[in-house]
């Protein structure tokens, strides 16, 4: 039997794709840039079927129109419903975390493309939800509503908030919109993972509060530290509170004062001493390393320095600069846990940058692991995208 018709079959607009377009879906990609679609009159954030030049229907998806990604799949097939699809796909993601999750009331429950549900995130910290919306699809009311019952369905939680990133509205031309609760009232709890206690705000913080990316790197991280410990970038101190109950001392550096002061309120909270600074992390190491100080165990998590292809020299150069200087401050046998959230600098020009840096600091480097994202990130393997996080935990052995 002849395949039928996108328009025939489910009553949706047909976006054409261009064979270059279509190769990317065929090798499982799950995005076409706008360079690769057809002309067309499709609304925005409309559910569309997709086809090739030939007419060929190639599944369905979220459409945006002033996005460079005009094309996200959310399905391989007709989708007769759009409500039922997302309900589906909301418990699915749930249920993996159920397998995959250990030790946390903290962690991502939908990862956008990563859990077919594209330009969606939902983040679990305790009883309270944060979720937000990337694209224009995820965007529309009747979308809105139905993610939001099937999750209070689900897991009932005391409230939901949403984070806006006014920067994404402004790129998909999305009405601007503020953060805060949408459903219940309640805007603070307290999270924990690996036995560790977190202060939360649902209303305040960056992302979506915490980085729980980082969350199964807290824990590997925490068995080999030891001694004096540096915690560079610590924001809300994810790293120093689980670096705490194995070394001497542990010092948090960040920008930021309000992050400064959450983390100040976890370590009491945990009963904790860790001492807190607040400065420019490039600054206070350059003085550090001149001034002679020394460490056994250093942490650098910088924000990402690579927001694009065009600033890749000059982020491995900012990376390079963190790592030669915790390396020239590291005792023999201390341990770096060197970072990059920077999805544009790959694990291996991660690892070269790492490389030089130890050979300026003329210091050898053994490799105790290199790690990505927590599980709850899960990483498409033909959407390269959903990988970002890379995480080295090293020995200085002399
Ligand atoms: N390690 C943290 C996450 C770090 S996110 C965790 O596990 O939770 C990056 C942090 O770097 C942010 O808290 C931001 O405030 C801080 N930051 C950005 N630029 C900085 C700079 N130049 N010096 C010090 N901190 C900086």
């Amino acid at each position: 039997m002849p395949k039928q018709s996108a328009a025939s079959a489910a009553g949706l607009p047909v976006v054409k794709v261009s064979p270059r377009g279509a190769t990317r879906l065929k090798d499982g990609h799950v995005w076409v840039y706008r360079s690769d679609v057809a002309a067309n009159a499709v609304p925005p954030g409309a559910l569309v079927s997709v086809a090739d030049e030939r007419g060929k229907v190639l599944g369905t998806a979220l459409y945006s129109n002033s996005s460079q990604i005009a094309i996200r799949m959310i399905s391989r097939d007709v989708v007769p419903d759009l409500s039922s699809l997302l309900r589906e796909r909301i418990q699915a993601a749930i249920a993996y975390r159920e397998r995959v999750v250990r030790d946390t009331d903290a962690y991502r429950l939908v990862f956008s493309e990563a859990d077919f549900l594209p330009g969606l995130i939902v983040d679990r910290y305790n009883d309270l939800l944060s979720l937000q919306v990337l694209t224009q699809a995820m965007d529309a009311e009747p979308v809105r509503q139905t993610i939001v019952s099937e999750l209070n369905e689900r897991l009932q939680p005391a409230a939901i908030a949403e984070r806006v990133d006014p920067r994404v509205r402004e790129l998909e031309q999305l009405p601007p919109r503020s953060s805060g609760l949408i459903h219940g009232e309640k805007n603070s709890t307290v999270f924990s993972m690996n036995g560790v206690k977190f202060q939360y705000d649902a209303l305040q913080g960056q992302k979506t509060g915490a980085f729980l990316d980082q969350r199964e790197n807290y824990a590997a991280a925490a068995q080999y530290a030891r001694g004096e410990a540096l915690d560079v970038f610590c924001y809300q101190g994810g790293f120093a509170l689980h670096l705490a109950p194995r070394c001497s001392a542990v010092t948090g550096v960040d920008s930021s004062r309000p992050a400064l002061e959450m983390a100040e309120q976890n370590a009491a909270l945990n009963g904790r001493e860790i001492e807190w600074i607040e400065g420019n992390a490039f600054d206070l190491l350059k003085d550090y390393a001149t001034s002679g100080r020394q460490y056994d165990t250093i942490v650098l998590d910088p924000p990402a320095f690579a927001k694009g292809k065009r600033n890749l020299e000059t982020a491995l150069r900012g990376y390079k600069e963190l790592n030669l200087r915790a390396l020239k401050m590291l005792r023999p046998g201390g341990v770096l846990v060197t970072c990059s959230c920077s999805y544009h600098v790959s694990l291996a020009d991660f690892l070269a940058m790492l490389a030089s840096a130890a050979n300026d600091a003329h210091r050898t480097l053994r490799v105790l692991e290199v790690r990505g994202q927590a599980r709850d990130h899960p990483i498409m393997l033909n959407v390269p995208e959903t990988g970002y996080l890379k995480a080295a935990i090293v020995n200085v052995n002399n």
